[in-house]
């Protein structure tokens, strides 16, 4: 596309006869008011450089400008919305290449990126025969997991050093223990979980013609979820949380244009929530009070989602949660936000819309002391 000039793929090394180097970063600042967006005219060309899909420092620039990102890898078009400096963005793609491509031993940028089982992500130096982990508090690392390297593959040794001890277990066996420690358990959902396509990539993978001008126009666009996800997690971080209320949430969904949308409340769960989601639940219901709506329809469906964002928070973030799972949702359900009817619905039918199947049955069967209470109410009443 745009033809510039060549940069060592380290900036800092000011040495002309380096050998690694990488197109100048060209970028165009487009449109303007709202529809005001940043062009990454030329990422697949330096990506190509990089040995890194253009999607990861697109996305990485995203992340760390707390902006969306509209990719369309068939038409080779990487967008960020607002208008960023050149100049900001130069210093963000060295950053991308410090933490992503160069080796985390001898900072040769002749790296692979490859998943671990443990979905760790670690570099492959082919020049020091290094294998490096990246800070998996980045927050690319998640689009990574959700879009692994191409040619991944899986490396003996850093997975050796990474699950020492493992190798008892068999692939399939262990049926019946329940009684499992938590490692395996964990290992286990999130190799699971990593085999299903979610909703991200779903909409990476059906992303072409997506612009930033129809953000928000159906649920099908992920754009608005990642930017409330993105918000969220930001917040969270800061002062404690003291600038996440229900307050501020609903006008934030509100101005995405995506208040009471199904998968928005999917999205509030699975984002919202951590290992303290009894008190989060307490601070937190009146959003969902909210977003659950009051129309049947939408009531029901919002439910159900809530449910499948309950599912992926404890059954892959969290699964330390998942004994908890019972006294979610009776929070939930005595606060008038999930129905008798739905939860049972969704306590006796397995499903692999959210998670795995076996994650999802595991799910269920935490909460049968919620169906059996149930039960008990409806027996005490006939009597
Ligand atoms: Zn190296």
């Amino acid at each position: 596309m745009a033809s510039a000039g060549v940069v060592n793929i380290r900036r800092d090394v000011d040495d002309k006869f380096y050998r690694y180097k990488m197109p100048i970063l060209v970028t165009k600042i487009e449109g303007r008011g709202n529809g005001i967006k940043t062009v990454l005219s030329n990422m697949s060309d330096v990506a190509r450089a990089l040995s890194r899909p253009p999607s990861y420092p697109a996305k990485y620039f995203g992340g760390e400008l707390g902006a969306l990102t509209s990719m369309d890898e068939p038409n080779d078009k990487y967008i960020v919305n607002g208008a960023h400096d050149n100049a900001r963005l130069r210093d963000l793609l060295d950053g991308f290449i410090d933490k992503f491509v160069l080796c985390g031993s001898c900072k040769n940028p002749e790296t692979d990126l490859f998943l671990t089982k443990t979905e760790d992500i670690f570099r492959d130096c082919k020049a020091c025969g290094a294998q490096t982990g990246v800070d998996m508090r980045q927050k690319l690392t998640t689009w990574i997991i959700r879009n692994p390297p191409k040619r991944t593959k899986k490396k003996k040794t850093a997975e050796n050093a990474e699950n020492a001890g493992e190798g008892k277990e068999g692939e399939d066996g262990d049926k019946g223990g329940e009684g499992s420690d938590d490692d395996e358990f964990t290992k286990r959902i999130k190799a699971e979980a990593a085999e299903l396509p979610t909703a991200e990539q779903a909409a990476a993978s059906g992303v072409a013609g997506l612009s930033l001008d129809d953000e928000g126009s159906d649920e099908g666009g992920d754009s608005p979820l990642e930017a409330l996800t993105l918000w969220i997690e930001e917040n969270k971080s800061k002062d404690d949380g003291a600038g996440l209320t229900p307050q501020t949430i609903m006008d934030k969904t509100a101005e995405l244009g995506i208040e009471g949308k199904h998968k928005t409340v999917q999205t509030l769960v699975e984002s919202l929530f951590t290992e303290n989601v009894m008190t989060e639940l307490k601070k937190y219901m009146p959003v969902f009070q909210k977003a659950i709506g009051s129309e049947d329809e939408k009531n029901q469906r919002n439910q159900k989602s809530l449910l499948g964002g309950l599912e992926r928070l404890v059954g892959v973030n969290y699964p330390q949660l998942v004994p908890v799972v019972p006294k979610i949702l009776m929070e939930f359900y005595q606060n008038d936000v999930l129905e008798e009817d739905i939860i049972v619905q969704w306590g006796t039918h397995v499903s692999k819309k959210y998670v795995g199947k076996d994650v999802s049955k595991k799910v269920r069967k935490a909460a049968e002391p919620m169906l059996k209470w149930f039960e008990e109410a409806e027996d005490e009443e006939s009597e």
